[in-house]
């Protein structure tokens, strides 16, 4: 069933490539040096979108491998929220959407893998700013609560509405509507988050609000020290 999602999933991008590149090469694109530009340039976009594609399922294969060994660490992620949001920056500044972290300078540990957790940051915080509106805030807050330490990623975006919320874990799983129309994504980015916090026994949860925002909460086990 995987196998027939991501060949379904390959397919619309290669196949549209096909059709830039022999509207081109036939001539039926016609000699005007600026449409035959715009069509190399969407086939670039499309190829773009099959690279992510693919590094997206090179991810998600991964996670799942059993044979893959996870380097988990005791770590204290403060430092890696806090360079995520600094990365993101950039992705957010077109758009005019700025952020909030209010992350401890020390938290509680965990022991987690340093690169799935640079991974599940990355993927909520660049969602975060994907599904945001124009001047649209980012906050990102970590605290510890219970046993747990809680990582709260919330956007002042379009929302998810009710009907949708229990399928977007889902792999290739994409809410499609005129908001997202122009959004490009792999509907991996979700599936990834999911796997790599249930692999450190953590659990995810999301609040939204359509037209107000969206809220990720990620609960990751502290882990003791032993000499407490
Ligand atoms: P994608 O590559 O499409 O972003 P994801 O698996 O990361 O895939 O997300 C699945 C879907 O969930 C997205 O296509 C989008 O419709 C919805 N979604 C995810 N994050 C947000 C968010 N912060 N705000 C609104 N919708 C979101």
């Amino acid at each position: 069933q995987f196998v027939t999602m991501v060949a379904h999933e390959l397919r619309a991008p290669l196949a549209a490539i096909e059709g830039y590149l022999n509207a081109f090469l036939t001539g039926v694109a016609g000699e005007d040096p600026v449409v035959n530009r715009q069509m190399l340039e969407r086939a670039k976009q499309r190829s773009h979108s099959l690279i992510e594609l693919v590094n997206d399922l090179l991810s998600f294969i991964k996670l799942e491998s059993k044979r893959v060994v996870r380097k988990k660490e005791l770590l204290d992620v403060s430092e890696i929220i806090r360079n995520t949001v600094e990365l993101m920056k950039g992705q957010g500044d077109p758009k005019g959407v700025t952020f909030e972290a209010d992350i401890p300078d020390a938290l509680p540990l965990i022991e987690a893998d340093r690169s799935e957790m640079e991974q599940l940051f990355t993927n909520l915080v660049s969602n975060a700013v994907k599904y945001n509106r124009k001047n649209g805030k980012v906050m990102v807050t970590a605290r510890p609560s219970n046993n747990c330490l809680e990582i709260r990623v919330s956007d002042t975006g379009i929302g998810i509405d009710a009907q949708h919320l229990p399928y977007i874990f889902d792999e290739f799983y994409r809410v499609s509507g005129p908001e997202t129309r122009y959004t490009t994504g792999t509907g991996l980015g979700l599936s990834i988050v999911k796997k790599i916090v249930e692999s450190h026994m953590g659990r995810i949860e999301v609040e939204s609000e359509v037209n107000k925002g969206t809220t990720f909460i990620v609960k990751l086990p502290i882990k003791e020290s032993k000499s407490q």
